[in-house]
């Protein structure tokens, strides 16, 4: 076990990360980037290519006997194509991923229980993103941060290298995995006071430049304006109704995901029980229905429907 490798990161105190990816012996270079962004754009991210191969996998576990050579061949291809596909969206995804796996689990030691193991893991990333996806979502609505509630049964440790430049003591961080990363960017947000609201057009995070309430936000859409500049042209009622349906979401992303846990930890306690497939079947049809329905591609109600499933 390699333990220099990871991602090697200065974060300063406005927000500014910089650093590199070491892997093996290679010192890999990372874009620079924000707090700010690299939060939003995780909880934008769609893990929809990756959600499928879970669901292969899991689908395996479902229909092939158990200690069967087919299956444990079956597995140990999925989870090396699953991986392939995390270090697709981001290098140091692969990276963090493979870390994480080899302070947890240890050595392969080339058994079906080690596999199997391995193959739960793959489920972090989303759960890391649901976390924030939550965070998020309190902090737009304005409710207060409960930061014991929030933080601590989840919190991590993470190493800090010190190092003198220009004579001057320094640190970095140094994350082995993606809990570890997302987990010091929450901190990091809440620690710098920054605020968060959702663009009642494109329904998108954003941080406001101004302490005044921000309705929207720069991007620009596909007419070449920004939220900010298009929105006003619009009639109250159909912001009204864009508003509606991304709450509705919302709502109902934070319902399905419940019971999807529930299920989880305590099934006999559950009504109605959800899978995890259920579960992302569900979010990757309502995700669509949202997203038509803001490029005007459905009707309000069509995308209602498809949301509000019981
Ligand atoms: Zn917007």
């Amino acid at each position: 076990m390699a333990k220099h490798e990871g991602l090697l990161l200065k974060i300063d105190s406005k927000g500014n990360i910089s650093g590199y990816m070491q892997e093996n012996n290679n010192k890999i270079p990372i874009e620079n980037t924000t707090i700010k962004n690299e939060l939003i754009s995780f909880s934008e991210e769609d893990f929809e290519e990756y959600s499928e191969l879970q669901n292969e996998i899991r689908k395996v576990y479902r229909t092939y006997p158990d200690e069967s050579e087919e299956r444990f061949a079956l597995i140990k291809k999925l989870t090396a194509k699953a991986e392939k596909a995390l270090a697709e969206y981001r290098t140091f995804y692969g990276l963090l991923n493979r870390l994480m796996i080899e302070d947890f689990l240890g050595e392969n030691d080339g058994t079906e229980h080690y596999l199997r193991e391995y193959a739960s893991y793959l489920d972090q990333i989303k759960t890391v993103q649901f976390f924030v996806l939550h965070f998020f979502s309190d902090l737009s609505n304005q409710i207060e941060i409960d930061v014991n509630e929030d933080f601590n049964y989840n919190s991590v440790q993470i190493s800090t290298v010190f190092y003198f430049e220009d004579n001057k003591s320094r640190q970095m961080y140094h994350i082995r995995n993606l809990t570890e990363y997302y987990f010091l960017l929450l901190h990091l947000f809440v620690e710098n006071g920054y605020r968060l609201c959702r663009c009642q057009l494109c329904g998108r995070y954003f941080v406001p430049k101004t302490k005044k309430k921000t309705l929207y936000c720069d991007r620009v859409l596909n007419n070449g304006k920004t939220c900010k500049e298009f929105a006003p042209k619009l009639k109250h009622r159909i912001l009204a109704n864009r508003n509606e349906v991304l709450k509705t979401f919302d709502t109902q992303r934070g319902k399905m995901y419940k019971r999807y846990e529930r299920t989880l930890n305590t099934p006999d306690t559950v009504e109605k029980p959800l899978s995890f497939e259920e579960y992302y079947d569900w979010l990757e049809k309502s995700r669509t229905a949202r997203d038509n329905y803001l490029e005007d591609k459905i009707p309000k109600e069509e995308a209602l429907n498809i949301i509000c499933i019981e």
